[in-house]
């Protein structure tokens, strides 16, 4: 199964939307579509791939702001935590306000939850929720990489000041959710460059003082 992993830095603030596949299948998904549609449909054609699902780590606007653009250009469905509805009537303004002027509310099509397993083409696609950036933030693990939103970043974590944010759910998602997977699995953040469980593990500062722990059910 040779995975495609495509990263696209979209908008001003710089956002990493990934374009996952495998060449067996021919099949892909689209993730955090933030920006620039027409730059990521024409991604998604060189790859040659078939796209049924536009997935969203979060539903901040610099992530999803050309998910509806991209779903009907793609044809595909778009799944977003039901818990970041509460975004999408906002799009346009703060796509505005962060200079993202091709924004468009999506109309969400499938709820994304916490243990929902996506089958596409030869891989599944796991979700875990992990609020405290946004309510209805999501982990999306493929195999060895997981999609990370802006959970956790290269030696950096998501903020929690922003409206829906919870500083002390994303200490719970980092320890529960982060810190319990192992060393060699690549993780894939909304912005800059990808990591290690690792590379994080050592050298975080913001997860110096956090520890693993069990997840209680659900989140
Ligand atoms: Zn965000
Ligand atoms: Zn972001």
């Amino acid at each position: 199964m040779p995975m495609i992993i495509e990263k696209l830095v979209v908008s001003p603030l710089q956002e990493n939307c990934y374009i996952v596949g495998d060449d067996d299948s021919g099949l892909g998904i689209v993730i955090d579509p933030g920006d620039e549609a027409q730059r990521i449909v024409a991604k998604v054609q060189q790859l040659g791939l078939t796209i049924p699902a536009v997935i969203n780590t979060h539903g901040h606007v610099d992530h999803i702001a050309a998910a509806q653009e991209v779903k009907a250009a793609l044809g595909a469905n778009l799944y977003l935590h039901p818990a970041d509805r509460r975004y999408l009537p906002k799009i346009v303004e703060h796509g505005t306000m962060f200079g993202i002027f091709g924004a468009r509310e999506p109309e969400v099509d499938v709820d994304l939850n916490d243990g929902d397993l996506i089958p596409v083409g030869s891989f599944v696609v796991r979700v875990t929720h992990v609020p405290g950036h946004t309510p209805g933030g999501c982990l999306l693990r493929i195999g060895d990489d997981v999609f990370c939103g802006d959970l956790v970043f290269s030696g950096s974590i998501g903020r929690t000041d922003l409206p829906g944010g919870d500083y002390e759910k994303m200490v719970a998602s980092l320890e529960q959710s982060i810190l319990t997977l192992p060393d060699h699995i690549q993780l894939h953040p909304g912005h800059g460059a990808s990591t290690t469980v690792a590379v994080e593990r050592q050298f975080n500062p913001f997860l110096r003082g956090l520890r693993p722990r069990p997840r209680n059910n659900g989140s």
